[in-house]
């Protein structure tokens, strides 16, 4: 796929998934850093699971909007691999890009190949894959 970026026309599915993770952004609870993050996931059949950043008074236990809306779909049955796409959104300069966490969770429950669409703000948004965001994935390859 390579790396597509805003010089481009976003796709309209992307753009819808984009605007999904911008909505959810604002029932983010970040009362310690006030950023932020919003992810909407695209399941195979269509449906869209939502996650926002929810942050915590001892910091470790913080979790990503990413790593809530992949959680929140396992939790509602989704099978990992099920998933077309994930837009994540934040106030960021260039468009925001997962942390090192979400990587290894995204190659876990996700394709390799599967598009990860990042945007902020302004409107600038990126794309890349899975695999292109994490090569090299530690994995214990379990086949369930
Ligand atoms: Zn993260």
């Amino acid at each position: 796929m390579g790396t597509w970026n805003s010089k481009e026309q976003l796709p309209e599915a992307w753009q819808k998934l984009l605007n999904g993770a911008l909505e959810v952004r604002e029932r983010a609870y970040v009362p310690y850093s006030s950023f932020k993050v919003g992810a909407a996931l695209l399941g195979e059949d269509g449906g869209v699971h939502l996650g926002c950043n929810v942050e915590n008074a001892a910091y470790g236990p913080t979790n990503c909007a990413e790593r809530t809306a992949l959680f929140r779909s396992v939790a509602d049955g989704h099978k990992p691999g099920s998933y077309a796409a994930i837009a994540v959104i934040g106030d960021t300069p260039e468009p925001i890009t997962p942390c090192g966490v979400c990587r290894q969770v995204l190659a876990e429950l996700c394709a390799p190949d599967m598009p990860v669409i990042m945007g902020n703000l302004r409107g600038d948004w990126r794309v890349m894959t899975v695999s292109e965001l994490l090569p090299g994935a530690f994995s214990l390859k379990i086949e369930n």
